[in-house]
């Protein structure tokens, strides 16, 4: 799960980590008020949307004008700055051509920058462990920095027994070139930020950029944190700061039926039961030359309802011209799947050519439903088959 640059601000700060003041706003006049109450002469004003890249995005709107992030210099230049982001489309390198709407700005106190650096946590899949990478090129995308200058990323894993200790910040500040109280500030930021990644479920941190300031100060000018969806249940805190209005509506309705549902750009959607079967299914549409419109997987338990459910998410995605249903009933017995899939069908008005491998327990009356069903289904008997014609049916129909 996501969450927005300001909720991630207020999380982090309670843990410790340094960050401007600031307060999020939903209208012009709130931001007007806000930035008055924060005070000072110097505001940002900040698009609040899951996606990156936003000081350097265009609005759909206004694609001459200025980005996503914008600075102002009296109440007045809050207000309209707010008014021209909010109900707008923030384009971004991330956001893909539509944009998204922006729906809430976060007033910031503008900060007196000297030096933007990188100072990332997430967990290393390949040591098992949870790692702080930390850069000098701030401000710049970490993938970008990776591929370019791979000797600008320095990185400490951290051995979970222990936690992350004094020494392995002290070494980032150091390698960050900091100096004198900055590397006491610095490691008080690093620890505080490991703290809340580990106590909070996080899957990453990023602070991009983490600035240094004229006095000294070194503080978090972005945040950007995702969780752990596994962990939800027990992080309330996080659990409500959730906004639909950024999620895909189709996931956010599977979610909510236990279905794991995830939309790809291809037009073959597929059904699924069981995550490595889904990806091999996947795979093998891939293999025969076609793209999946999405990863579904049904789970073990899936019923009647929830393969109908399944079916309408397929459906409702405007990119699928064809469906294959791959499913092994081992728990599950394929005459249910059957007669789900029927059912489904026939609710749906299924309107794309549909290919269905199925086996396990009880496939021979499984297969007997489909046939006898009058439904235009394509029955399949291996994984190879089945997308070989699924590839082709959508192809003809094209
Ligand atoms: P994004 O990464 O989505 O573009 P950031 O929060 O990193 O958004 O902001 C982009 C840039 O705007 C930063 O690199 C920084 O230079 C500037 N900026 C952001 N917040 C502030 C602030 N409070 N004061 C001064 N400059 C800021
Ligand atoms: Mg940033």
């Amino acid at each position: 799960m996501n969450i927005h640059e300001y909720q991630a601000k207020s999380l982090l700060k309670k843990f410790g980590v340094a960050v401007p003041r600031g307060r999020v706003a939903y209208t012009p006049q709130e931001a007007r008020h806000v930035a008055e109450e924060l005070g000072g002469a110097v505001w940002v004003v900040k698009s609040q949307i899951h996606a990156g890249g936003r000081g350097a995005g265009r609005f759909k709107e206004d694609p001459g004008g200025k980005g996503g992030v914008r600075l102002a210099r009296s109440l007045d230049e809050v207000a309209a700055e707010a008014g021209a982001m909010l109900g707008r489309h923030l384009v971004t390198k991330q956001t893909g051509a539509p944009g998204r709407e922006v729906r809430r700005v976060y007033i910031e106190e503008g900060c007196d920058i000297k030096r933007e650096l990188y100072l990332g946590l997430l967990i290393d899949r390949s040591t098992s462990r949870i790692t702080m990478m930390a850069s000098t090129e701030g401000g710049v995308e970490i993938e970008e920095v990776a591929a370019r200058h791979p000797e600008k990323i320095l990185k400490v894993a951290i051995d979970p027994a222990t936690g992350m200790q004094g020494f392995h910040a002290r070494k980032l500040a150091f390698g960050l070139g900091l100096e004198g109280k900055q590397v006491a500030s610095a490691t008080k930021f690093m620890l505080a930020m490991y703290k809340a990644f580990k106590e909070l479920d996080a899957s990453i941190v990023e602070i991009n950029p983490l600035v240094v300031t004229g006095a000294g100060q070194v503080l978090a000018l972005d945040a950007k944190m995702n969780f752990d969806d596994n962990a939800l249940f027990r992080q309330k805190e996080v659990e409500a700061m959730r906004d639909e209005a950024e999620e895909d509506p189709a996931e956010t309705e599977a979610g909510k039926h236990g279905l794991n549902y995830i939309k790809l750009d291809g037009n073959i959607g597929c059904m699924v039961n069981g995550a490595g079967l889904a990806m091999a299914t996947m795979d093998i549409i891939k293999l025969y030359g076609g793209e999946p419109a999405n990863f579904l997987d049904v789970g073990g338990g899936a019923t009647k309802e929830r393969v109908t459910t399944a079916f309408k998410l397929i459906l409702a995605d405007p990119k699928v011209e064809g469906i294959l249903v791959n499913i092994f009933g081992g728990i599950m017995r394929c005459d249910v799947i059957a007669e789900g899939v029927v059912a489904a069908a026939r609710e749906v008005s299924l309107h794309v050519p549909l290919v269905v491998r199925l086996e396990g327990t009880n496939v021979s009356l499984g297969k007997k439903i489909l046939a006898e069903s009058g439904l235009p289904i394509l029955s399949a008997d291996n994984l190879a088959d089945a997308a070989e014609k699924v590839v082709k049916a959508v192809k003809e129909a094209a």
